[in-house]
């Protein structure tokens, strides 16, 4: 098989998977959507999805903090669309502190989301992956997996650390026809960098308006944010035939931040 047909998008309820899950779907690709959220928003994207593209979208609440919850996903997943070929480890929170005022509980919570619900996911789903002889693992770390900046202790660890398990798994299984990269993101525009301006406006004594512009747009040479569309459109190109020598690499989308 060189086609990819299904996919799991962990915390493809906004933002980033949301673009994600909905790029796959235009390509065809029958979906497991995750994430949490109003159950009436969350049904109304899924909804949406199977009008507009003709996909099969299920959805499982599966809480990334919970490894039990992740392991039944993948299961579903792949009892229910038929195979498993691409995962998508997306979901993902931000906390922003000083180090010495960082809750220990905020730190325990974004490991866990942010890097070991990769590693819990991909552990489930590789052996399903070697049986079908495919299989296409996308990590989506962050600029912050390359760089870091400071107040994001816990981020920064965790996506430097998911660079690293991206890079280990890719290794492990290079012969199996499955690949393992991470997307590395500049800033994008949702709910998870929105949450974030009124955070360090406060850690560094500015405006939130000054956030924007000499903070997050200060980082990126191109003076813009990403896009969601940009992110889905490298991981629609990951997950097809031609990205079969692309494996373990940490491709940038950041406007040119991580060149500095
Ligand atoms: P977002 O807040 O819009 O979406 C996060 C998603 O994760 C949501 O669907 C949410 O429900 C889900 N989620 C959170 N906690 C969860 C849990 N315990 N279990 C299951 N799902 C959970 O944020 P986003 O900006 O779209 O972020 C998506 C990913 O992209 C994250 O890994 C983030 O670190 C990364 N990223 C974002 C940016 C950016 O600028 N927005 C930049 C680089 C990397």
């Amino acid at each position: 098989m060189s086609q990819a047909r299904t996919a799991i998008v962990t915390g493809s309820t906004s933002g980033i998977g949301l673009g994600i899950a909905r790029a796959f779907a235009a390509q065809g690709m029958n979906l497991m959507l995750n994430g949490f959220g109003a159950p009436a928003d969350i049904e109304k994207e899924r909804q949406a999805i199977i009008d507009e593209f003709h996909v099969k979208a299920l959805y499982s609440p599966a809480d990334m903090t919970k490894p039990q919850e992740i392991t039944e996903m993948v299961m579903m997943a792949h009892a229910q669309l038929g195979s498993l070929d691409v995962l998508v480890n997306n979901a993902g929170i931000q906390f922003v502190a000083p180090i010495e005022e960082f809750p220990p509980e905020k730190w325990d919570q974004i490991l866990a989301i942010n890097l070991s619900a990769a590693f819990h996911a991909m552990r489930v789903a590789v052996p399903m992956m070697k049986a079908q002889k495919f299989g296409r693992i996308i990590n989506i770390a962050s600029a912050h997996a390359l760089v870091a900046s400071p107040f994001k202790s816990a981020y920064v660890a965790a996506k430097h650390g998911i660079a690293g398990l991206t890079k280990t798994v890719a290794l492990e299984v290079a012969e199996a026809g499955i690949t393992v990269n991470a997307i590395c993101p500049g800033y994008v525009m949702t709910p998870l960098v929105q949450k974030q301006i009124p955070d360090t406006a406060k850690a560094r004594g500015i405006t939130e308006a000054q956030v924007v512009h000499d903070v997050l747009l200060e980082a990126q040479p191109t003076k813009r944010f990403v896009t969601v569309e940009e992110i889905g459109a490298l991981a629609v190109f990951l997950a097809g035939p031609m990205a079969a020598s692309i494996t373990g690499a940490l491709l940038s989308v950041d406007g040119g931040w991580t060149a500095h």
